[in-house]
């Protein structure tokens, strides 16, 4: 059992009223949270239903429980640990709400109606899912969104699809993953009985990764926080390590703490447990160059190690092939294991040339809450496509048709599905021959097949003269898929499905003809792709909390970390916590070729590499 520092103790056995811990990477944030829930249980006498921790994933949830577990026996499965989704969800539930949640592709195609509602065209839906959510996200109700941007014509369209989308969930008792917490916060804030209810039961309120909370999931905390003599408020944070400004989170969430919740007493712990102090030094390095923040210097008493190592590859396909050199130089000695190993990027896309090199080369590996980049939802249908194309006339191709027939959306329901199968039936053709000689009454639907024949049909003629890569480029213009793509993308931190798309088209130009293309994407369903002992990839956003022996973060060029959109301080936070994820060994490299054309490395490593 690890024994806690003075100063960790002290946080972890302060126990009425409001406390900041706030620590760099590797401090034991996390370790002490979990301390303080079995030092309040074990020694204090408070029952284990009265504690709620909450946390930021359903994984970090699940690892705090496993830490109480040797402590606090069946105790530990008494104590509320969640995210604030979930605890939001349950919430509802109890309170005797009836909805249903409605999902990601669930959400995209009911803004889509009501978009249709309105008339409003040429505002891609999911933009307008990212102005909602985080206009919530701040507390901002349709009628303060409309005020907000008078004399914005886009903002305002978008205003207008926010009030009948919230008439319309309402109507059919549909939450969207945001409502979870706004519902919530409205029953806190509105019925007093109910919070009273909630503030009587939770007496002890604790939060991991408290920078990234929004300003919604405070003032739903600011409504479960009670006044008795006997209850707690208490979180942990590093506001070095904000990195959802997406959902309207911010450095000054720390900042202001004091502020905020006055009277409240603050924690520093100095000391890092994870990292050599070769690693600490690049972090702080790094971490130095931003202005918003609170100073802190990162020391540990950790045996020295080796400096971080720099790789720079012609490419992203010798990144890949370096890291499988290096990879298999660490794992064949017998010192590390496959497991031990975690693989950072910036951008989920980045995986490709990784999962490529690692599958030719047998290092076992898998994506963390994610999936192989074959697997994806944009590059699996264009694969579909050319398996269509392939072979039409074929079970195969029937059952590509099958997927692909409807995207991008050609507005084909079932009843025109069940009449196709059985009219190909009854003539004993395959669905393609179907298709073109079925009877179609519908005008829209009609141009719709027409169309798509018209694409497709020149494309199976020429198959063997086409390279996958060609036919690709062509799908892409003629399906206008960069734009169906990017409309339906609900805009995320860490993933691009155009990136992903110009992937699928970097590395389709290896292969020269259709099936050898197919049946190397299929391997990727295989074990090796997803092996839990295997090396870890992630983007940085997933590995919030994590540590591991050895950290790879790639993709250290200029456009890619810092990302071309982002905000720079928040770029640097973002490789900040991608680089403190390494215990003993940290390698930073960076292809000086992304994509086919120059690249620079990143100012952050030169920023790390100052001396
Ligand atoms: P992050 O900001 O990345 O979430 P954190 O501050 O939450 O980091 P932890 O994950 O709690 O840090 O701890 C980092 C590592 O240091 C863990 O392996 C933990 O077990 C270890 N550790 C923490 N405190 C001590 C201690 N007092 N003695 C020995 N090891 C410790
Ligand atoms: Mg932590």
């Amino acid at each position: 059992m690890i024994r806690l520092n003075s100063r960790q103790k002290e946080a972890a056995e302060f126990l009425y009223g409001t406390a900041c811990v706030i620590a760099c990477p590797g401090s034991g944030k996390t370790l002490t949270m979990t301390r303080r829930i079995a030092n309040l249980v074990k020694n204090h006498g408070v029952s284990p239903e009265r504690i709620i921790g909450l946390t930021f994933t359903r994984n970090a949830a699940q690892a705090m429980r496993e830490k109480l577990y040797p402590i606090l026996e069946d105790l530990a499965t008494r104590v509320d640990l969640a995210t604030i989704h979930s605890f939001c969800y349950s919430l509802l539930k109890q309170e005797g709400k009836t909805f249903e949640i409605l999902h990601g592709n669930e959400q995209l195609k009911f803004v889509r109606q009501v978009m249709k509602k309105k008339r409003i065209r040429n505002i891609p839906v999911g933009l307008i899912i990212r102005e909602i959510s985080l206009a919530k996200n701040n507390i901002i109700d349709t009628d303060e969104f409309a005020d907000l941007y008078t004399g914005d014509e886009t903002m305002l369209k978008i205003a207008d699809v926010y009030r009948l989308y919230e008439a319309e969930k309402k109507k059919k008792l549909l939450l969207d993953f945001t409502d979870l917490l706004f519902e919530s916060y409205l029953l806190l804030k509105g019925e007093k009985e109910i919070r009273q209810k909630y503030q009587d039961s939770y007496t002890h309120l604790l939060i991991d990764e408290y920078q990234d909370v929004g300003p919604l999931q405070v003032e739903i905390l600011k409504q479960l926080i009670n006044n008795h003599r006997k209850s707690s408020f208490w979180v942990c944070a590093d506001d070095c390590q904000s990195i959802y400004s997406f959902t309207g989170a911010s450095v000054g969430n720390i900042l202001n703490f004091d502020k905020v919740f006055q009277n409240s007493q603050q924690f520093i712990l100095d000391t890092n447990y994870r990292s050599t102090p070769e690693i600490l030094s690049c972090c702080q390095r790094l971490i130095d160059h931003n202005t918003k923040k609170i100073d802190k210097v990162l020391r540990t008493k950790n045996s020295t190690g080796a400096k971080a190592t720099v790789i720079d590859a012609t490419n992203e396909e010798d990144e890949a092939l370096q890291l499988v050199n290096e990879i298999k130089g660490l794992t064949e000695s017998g010192t590390y294991q496959f497991k031990d190993i975690a693989v950072l990027y910036r951008a989920n896309s980045l995986s490709r040339p990784i999962e490529d090199g690692f599958k030719q080369h047998q290092i076992p590996y898998h994506i963390e809450n994610g999936s192989s980049f074959y697997q994806r939802h944009e590059v699996k249908v264009l694969l579909d496509y050319l398996r269509f194309i392939n072979n039409p006339d074929s079970d195969d191709g029937d059952d590509a048709l099958r997927k692909i027939i409807n995207i991008p959306n050609r507005y084909i329901g079932k009843t025109f599905m069940t009449g196709l199968e059985s009219f190909s039936n009854k003539r004993n053709v395959h669905l393609f021959q179907g298709l073109k000689t079925m009877p179609i009454e519908v005008p829209y639907l009609k141009k719709f097949i027409k169309d798509f024949v018209c694409l497709i049909e020149p494309l199976i003629q020429d198959v063997a003269q086409l390279e996958p890569a060609e036919i690709i480029h062509i799908l892409r213009e003629g399906l206008d898929y960069d734009r169906y793509i990017s409309d339906d993308d609900i805009p995320s931190p860490d993933d691009s499905k155009i990136e992903n798309i110009n992937q699928l088209q970097l590395v389709s130009a290896k292969y020269k003809d259709i099936p050898a293309l197919i049946n190397y994407t299929e391997t990727f369903k295989e074990e090796n792709s997803n092996n839990k002992d295997g090396v870890a990839l992630m983007t940085v956003h997933k590995s919030k909390g994590l540590e591991f022996p050895i950290v790879f973060v790639i993709g250290m060029t200029e456009g890619v970390m810092p990302n071309k959109q982002g905000e720079i301080e928040e770029e640097r936070r973002i490789c900040f916590v991608g680089i403190s994820r390494a215990m003993n060994l940290l390698y930073l490299t960076y292809p000086i070729n992304y994509m086919g054309k120059n690249a620079t490395r990143s100012r952050f490593l030169d920023e790390i590499l100052e001396d």
